[in-house]
């Protein structure tokens, strides 16, 4: 009936780029995942600082199902809003130190929902080739004219935007703060000064950095003290915060034009308590203690320095996030699979996640690590790439 479905899906699975779900057995140990009956070291997690397994986060979503039940039960403008919710924006505009800040029910939503409230047809984005899929369909769907710029190249940018100098409409520069496949950072103060020169909002999208960057974890803004000087900051509460749910952060003004014009914000359940409770909760923590953060750095110093001398390419990773480059689609699989039998659970990122002919097993560290298991992702890594062929002439 549907032949075309079988013809793409076997293309795809000829071409290695087949993609399927495991199944999770659970939580049990924040570093491992058990599949098949097996437990792992687990290098995919986004739970950065192992607070979705948190005693008094689990506790806090709990109380908050008690309270108020399973659902928001409406949209936010509707019947939909509780007092955890206004708790939770509070607390985050006070941890990102803007005047306001709005919730989403994921990251993916308010990427959205943000860039089609804020952009239309006669305007300009700006984009860094390798922002998130969530911020290139926010574009898309927005209908606004798409410049790509190679990745964190700001002389390219500067092209563009010299180009359409005299262009009427709004113009928007967007950027992922850490690179969510590569691990590198955005040249934030850079970007600023283009934005300030050429006339342009900016846009940065915090997901794997909040939590993670700066002194107090608050993100790439403060890491480079950019406090009060971009535009728009968006996030997830799903990575390092551990619960689930998007946010974005700015003055007052902009809360109140996204909660009037934001569709994937009016036009949506909102946020369910138990993760409004949970992401209040995770902010509570760390804000109190930045040891998580710290032995997050710590994990991810140690490995770095031994997968480097171990001979791999790690491409400009700076952060917890390390793509460790293989090129072949195939052979990133095979990879993954020999990994999967020696106990490292990780996935292989392929094209079109990645750019072809740049497959990777992308890996991120978190502060529930321990130093053996590193230590053994280093050993197995280099076991099976021998195996592999895949360090000869480096
Ligand atoms: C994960 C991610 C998102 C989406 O966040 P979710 O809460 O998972 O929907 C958006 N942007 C970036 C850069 C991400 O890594």
């Amino acid at each position: 009936m549907y032949s075309w479905l079988e013809e793409e899906l076997e293309q795809r699975k000829k071409a290695g780029l087949w993609r399927q779900m495991k199944i999770a057995e659970g939580l049990p140990t924040p570093d491992k995942i058990i599949i098949d009956q097996r437990p792992m070291i687990n290098l995919c997690s986004n739970n950065y600082l192992g607070l979705a397994g948190h005693p008094e986060i689990k506790k806090a979503a709990a109380e908050a199902i008690m309270r108020w039940g399973c659902s928001a039960t409406a949209s936010r403008l509707m019947a939909g809003n509780t007092e955890l919710h206004q708790k939770l924006e509070t607390k985050i505009s006070e941890f990102k130190e803007t005047e306001a800040a709005l919730v989403y029910p994921s990251g993916y939503m308010a990427n959205l929902g943000i860039i089609t409230a804020l952009v239309g047809p006669d305007d300009i984005v700006y984009s860094d080739r390798l922002n998130h899929a969530s911020i290139i369909d926010g574009i898309i769907l927005s209908r606004a004219d798409l410049r790509r710029y190679r990745h964190n190249d700001l002389e390219h940018l500067e092209v563009l935007l010299k180009k359409t100098e005299d262009h009427r409409g709004r113009k928007m520069i967007v950027t992922d703060t850490i690179f969510s496949m590569d691990g590198d950072v955005a040249l934030l103060p850079e970007i600023i000064s283009l934005a300030r020169k050429y006339d342009c909002l900016v846009m940065v999208d915090e997901a794997h950095a909040t939590g993670v960057l700066g002194v107090k974890g608050r993100g790439a803004v403060e890491y480079f003290g950019l406090e009060g000087k971009i535009d728009v900051q968006m996030g997830t509460l799903s990575k390092a915060l551990g619960a689930q749910g998007g946010y974005v952060a700015g003055s007052k003004q902009l809360i109140d034009f996204l909660v009037n014009k934001s569709r994937a914000f009016i036009y949506t359940t909102g946020l369910s308590p138990a993760m409004a409770g949970a992401a209040l909760k995770a902010l509570e923590i760390i804000k109190q203690d930045t040891s998580l953060k710290d032995k997050l750095w710590q994990n991810v110093s140690y490995f770095r320095q031994k997968i480097v001398e171990a001979g791999f390419d790690i491409g400009q990773s700076q952060t917890q996030i390390i793509p460790i480059m293989v090129g072949n689609s195939e052979k990133a699989v095979e990879f993954s699979q020999l990994l999967c039998e020696e106990g490292i659970f990780t996935r292989a990122v392929r094209p079109p996640t990645v750019p072809e002919g740049q497959a990777r097993i992308r890996i991120s560290i978190t502060a529930s690590h321990t130093e053996s298991d590193l230590e053994k992702v280093v050993q197995v890594f280099t076991k099976v790439s021998q195996k592999l062929g895949l360090l000869e002439g480096r």
